[in-house]
């Protein structure tokens, strides 16, 4: 089937493509680029669809699935493509229900019901419940991008499934479009229409002629996904589907993985909102025993009143060793230590959660675990928690522990395919141990976590795909499912099928249920036009064709411009070792294998806090999404992109488009997993781009800015006149490409670098060196040329604290200041600014060797003393410049923190405003943001409120071209300015000078930089 849908020829492609353009007001979407995106998900596989649907409605969708069928083209339903095993990933139309269905079309509190479209995000329907005190229970890890649609197709569950159960467990009904097109609405047998009745019947049929073998082969446990759910006839589940033992033919659609229909909606059943939480953690001396207390400590939960036992979750030793290295969390894990367990160093931690009405009714069950351990001879091992905050801390870092794990760099990757085996918790010890050894003998290893409540703990061995990884991959699935069977458990406990473990269906339910689930397949899909090939005649899940990374995966040789070495790596899968920087034999020098970070896991599909990834947020595009870029980086790289090849496929315009609305935020690069960093990625792209292309004028008035802004500046007050006259916007935009409807920042006739004030206010280089208490100001080209007043506060400010102040300047002057090389990198001119990043390394290494701090105010500038300074492969003393660069709040909080600045704290007079703080993207991509908060905070009886925002959308001179002004006024409006506009008498602290930029376009406030607000309050 495989072969003769990817062979499908071009003239039925055409047709296909012709009549979803003509037919649908949906988006159709057939060159080699957007197949590329949509043919992976969070899965090893990768497939090229055929093309790819994008429906605006249901009507859309239902024209599709006509055409679909006269022209013999299957269909690969899609929602965030988060699948681990490989779902979403197939030779057909792929329809990506994610993007325009997904409306909550009814919720009723009363009856505790909800009604959506399949492409509705979990954590949009959460939001709009809560005002409700009603959730959607099923809280998949991938809460912000998961799709109710693709939680049904999996039959997804949650933390907390101990509690509520399965996804289905939690639908009550499904509207679906069946392949002949036909809508059928799925719900209690017992009320079933006339088509659901014929289908119900034959299951019902079905299931009864099978009752022995369902009763023999069927796993005995809560969390069994695999197959079709022929047991709504004759439960098996631990907790039957419906409480009353009835039947709901929606239940056989859920986990059928869109094999059997298209959902057009669901209808969900609600849970109210626990109004309180408790927490116990366990500490273990040994693994084992964390396993084998789990069967005690769900008893916990039995026949409690006004509350439950919600969740037993495992986080294990290397997880923990994990987070108490990274400075963020660490804090955070030890407050879940027992001293009591190993000095402090427990083999694994068990997370018990109770829910209730209130704390006061759950505290006791925290005094029964405590005594439940001390029965079990682990007196002192229960940290309790009752505040909600240490609690919310400790579930952030259980969530994190997983994504450190998953950016191991080299080729070997933690390959899900076991991970969710499911066994009965008496037997949890013994199948981890084996499993551990099973993955002794293949030299790999894994890291557990997860589930211990239901016996689904998660499990990835270290396998390198490109090499030995398949056939490592079949062996251990093999000795694993030996373990599966003999302790009677699931061998898909909750990642479902998929195209990994199609084949273990019929090992799992055996020859006769695998006949009637190929049954029930052809009586709903008898030309097996919805996601063929799947449980029933599935493919190896070995299968070499299939994968992502097959050992014929080439990468094309490419001298990138900058330093990728460190990504340039192979890791040892035991000790997880990593090898020296440009050993790891990347024909890209470690380009490649930075894009290939990407796994696909889709988080960066997300809409919550962090800033990842604004360009998606205002599109919901993926090709606008950081996977949507690292796929196509990937594709081209390895010359995957159809029609071209080599060095071509780098520069063609199809990756410029995916490039294009990137802003270089660096948002992944602190939010993505595994640190996809684009925005390092768009500068090395535009540098081979523009190679090959060539710089526009608007380009070089962009990047040389820092070269010609002295005598721009003497020109002030003609050059301003731009903004003064609106027919020379027009002719600029026309001739320039910069927006019309922006200002341009205005020219200064008296700007910080002419002003004689300035030089003697400030040292020279040697007073500095001598001083006792020196700091070296790095004034950029923004806040020295247009911004003069932020640069001088600055100094105010530094000199009230005691500093002698240094004015950076170029080691040999030549009349222009010292530049960072932030406009050429975002221009693509990597060859000028490190031109730029040597003359920073001159000027700057002798202040950095003393440890005489580099202070700046302009967070892109600053902060690219403290990145791309170090990928442009200088070797010149860039990493000492590094390590004392800093943003002058963070500046001001280390001097705090060493006792230096109480005199300057005592001096600051009172505000008497509101305190509003929007953060620049790159401060928060470096955690550089909680110091402004913390210097606010010392004006007197301020109370300085974070802006929960993404880009402000200006993004240096993203947001000023024309081509671009739409989307950043988007990406503005996302929170920034109905923030800025909800609070009309607040001080706005913007530190970036392109984020004040927007703020001033689209609220008409002045935003301030925080030195200037600082120097205001000072005396004098
Ligand atoms: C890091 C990570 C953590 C995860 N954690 C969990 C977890 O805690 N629990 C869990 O259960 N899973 C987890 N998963 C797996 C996955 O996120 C979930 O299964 C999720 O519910 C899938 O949602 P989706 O929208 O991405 O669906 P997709 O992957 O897009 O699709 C899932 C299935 O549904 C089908 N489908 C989609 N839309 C329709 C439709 N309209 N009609 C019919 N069929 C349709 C697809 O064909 C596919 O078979 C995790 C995955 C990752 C990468
Ligand atoms: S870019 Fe990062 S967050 Fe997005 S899919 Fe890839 S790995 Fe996940
Ligand atoms: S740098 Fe910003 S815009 Fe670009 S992919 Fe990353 S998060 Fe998205």
């Amino acid at each position: 089937m495989y072969d003769r849908v990817a062979g499908v020829s071009n003239e039925v492609a055409g047709k296909l493509a012709k009549r979803l353009s003509v037919q649908t007001r949906g988006e159709v979407l057939f060159s080699p680029a957007d197949r590329g995106r949509y043919a992976t998900d969070a899965s090893i596989y990768q497939q090229m669809p055929v093309g790819v649907f994008v429906p605006t409605d249901a009507a859309d969708v239902r024209l599709a699935i006509d055409i679909c069928r006269d022209l013999s083209v299957p269909i690969v339903p899609r929602g965030g493509g988060t699948s681990q095993c490989g779902q979403t990933v197939g030779a057909g139309l792929v329809i990506d229900h994610s993007q325009h269905m997904r409306r909550v079309l009814d919720v009723n509190p009363a009856e505790r019901t909800a009604k959506v479209e399949p492409g509705l995000v979990l954590d949009h329907l959460n939001a709009q419940l809560k005002p409700h005190g009603l959730w959607y229970p099923v809280d998949v890890s991938t809460s912000a991008q998961a799709t109710l649609g693709g939680m049904a197709g999996n039959n997804s569950c949650g933390s907390r499934s101990i509690a509520y159960g399965n996804m289905v467990h939690n639908v009550l009904g499904a509207e679906a479009w069946m392949a002949d097109g036909s809508l059928v609405e799925f719900g209690a047998y017992s009320q079933a229409s006339p088509d659901a009745l014929a289908i119900g019947d034959f299951v019902r049929d079905l299931a009864m002629e099978h009752a022995d073998e369902i009763d023999a082969r069927w796993p005995k446990v809560l969390r069994r996904v695999a197959g079709y759910n022929l047991d709504i006839f004759r439960n098996q589940n631990q907790k039957p589907y419906n409480a009353d033992g009835s039947v709901n033919l929606a239940h056989l659609l859920v986990g059928s993985e869109g094999t059997l229909a298209l959902t057009r909606s669901l209808t969900l059943r609600l849970s109210e909102l626990p109004r309180a939480k408790v927490l116990g953690v366990v500490n273990f001396p040994t693994f084992y025993q964390a396993m084998d207390s789990a069967q005690h400590i769900v008893k916990l939960g039995e026949g409690m009143s006004g509350g439950c036992l919600s969740a037993v979750e495992l986080v294990d030793r290397t997880m923990i060793e994990l987070s108490l290295k990274n400075p963020a969390f660490a804090p955070t894990i030890r407050t879940a230590l027992s001293p009591h367990i190993n000095g402090g160093k427990p083999a694994a931690v068990l997370l018990v959660e109770f829910s209730g009405a209130s704390k006061a009714d759950l505290t006791h069950k925290l005094r029964e675990l405590v005594d439940l351990m001390g029965e079990l001879g682990l007196p002192g091992s229960v940290v309790e928690m009752v505040d909600d905050a240490p609690q919310k801390n400790l579930w952030e870092v259980r969530k994190a522990g997983l994504n450190i794990m998953m950016s191991l760099r080299g080729d070997g990757k933690p390959v899900s395919f076991i991970e969710d085996c499911a066994v009965p918790l008496v037997h949890l010890a013994e199948y981890t141990d084996a499993l551990t050894e099973v993955f002794h003998r293949h030299g790999s290893r894994g890291t557990w976590y997860a589930h211990a409540s239901v016996g689904t703990l998660h499990v990835r061995p270290i396998l390198d795909m490109r090499r030995d990884g398949a056939s490592k991959m079949r062996a251990i699935a093999e000795e694993a499912s030996e373990l599966v069977r003999k302790y009677k458990g699931a061998y898909s406990g909750e990642h479902g099928d998929g195209l990994c473990r199609g084949e273990w269906v019929e090992w799992q339910f055996g020859p006769r249920i695998n006949e009637a689930f190929a049954r029930i397949k052809t009586r709903l899909d008898p030309e097996g036009l919805f996601s063929p090939n799947r449980m029933v005649d599935p493919p190896k899940m070995d299968d070499a064709s299939l994968m992502r990374f097959p050992p014929t995966y080439k990468v094309v040789p490419i001298q990138p411009v900058l330093d990728w070495r460190a990504w340039d790596v192979q890791n040892d899968p035991v000790t997880e070792q990593t090898s020296e920087p440009g050993t790891g034999g990347d024909p890209a020098l470690g380009l490649a294998k930075a894009v290939e970070m990407c796994n696909n896991n889709g988080h960066c599909r997300k809409f919550d806090a962090g800033t990842m990834c604004p360009s998606y947020r205002v599109t919901r595009d993926e090709k606008h999404l950081t996977r949507g870029r690292a796929n196509t980086l990937r594709l081209a790289l390895s010359g995957q992109i159809e029609g071209l090849a080599g060095q071509d496929a780098l520069t063609s315009e199809v990756v410029m488009e995916a490039m294009d609305l990137c802003v270089g935020c660096k948002g992944c690069k602190r939010d993505c997993p595994t640190g996809v960093d684009m925005a390092k990625m768009k500068v090395e792209f535009l540098h081979h781009y523009k190679a090959k292309h060539g710089f526009t004028l608007k380009d070089r008035l962009v990047a040389q800015l820092p070269d010609y802004a002295r005598t721009a500046a003497r020109l002030a007050p003609l050059l301003n006149l731009r903004n003064r006259m609106l027919l020379l916007a027009k002719l600029a935009e026309k001739l320039l490409g910069f927006s019309a409807q922006r200002s341009l920042p205005e020219w200064q006739s008296r700007h910080f670098f002419n002003q004689p004030s300035q030089t003697h206010q400030t040292a020279s280089r040697e007073q500095v060196l001598a001083a006792e208490r020196g700091v070296v100001l790095f004034v950029d080209t923004f806040n020295g040329y247009f911004e003069a007043d932020n640069a001088q506060a600055a100094v105010k400010v530094l000199r009230a604290a005691g500093y002698t102040v240094h004015v950076a300047t170029k080691l040999k002057p030549d009349g222009q200041h010292l530049c960072c090389g932030r406009t050429y990198l975002a221009s693509g001119m990597v060859e000028r600014a490190r031109e730029k990043a040597r003359e920073v390394v001159q000027s700057l290494l002798p202040f950095a060797e003393r440890g005489i701090a580099i202070v700046g105010l302009e967070p892109s500038c600053l902060l690219t003393l403290r990145d791309e300074l170090l990928v442009m492969g200088l070797n010149a003393g860039e990493h000492r410049i590094a390590e004392q660069s800093m943003l002058l709040e963070e500046f001001l909080v280390r001097e705090d923190r060493a006792g230096r600045l109480d005199a300057l704290k005592a001096s600051l007079k009172p505000l008497g405003r509101p305190l509003l703080l929007h953060g620049h993207c790159h401060q928060k991509a470096f955690d550089a943001v909680s110091p402004i908060l913390t210097v606010l905070g010392w004006i007197p009886e301020a109370k300085p409120r974070l802006i929960e925002s993404s880009c402000c959308g200006m993004a240096g001179s993203f947001g000023y071209e024309a081509s671009h002004h739409e989307v950043s006024m988007q990406m503005a409006e996302l929170s920034l300015l109905p923030a800025v506009r909800a609070e009309p008498d607040a001080v706005v602290v913007a530190d970036g000078t392109s984020c004040r930029h927007q703020i001033h376009d689209g609220a008409q406030r002045e935003a301030v930089h925080v030195s200037r607000l600082l120097a205001d309050l000072l005396p004098g």
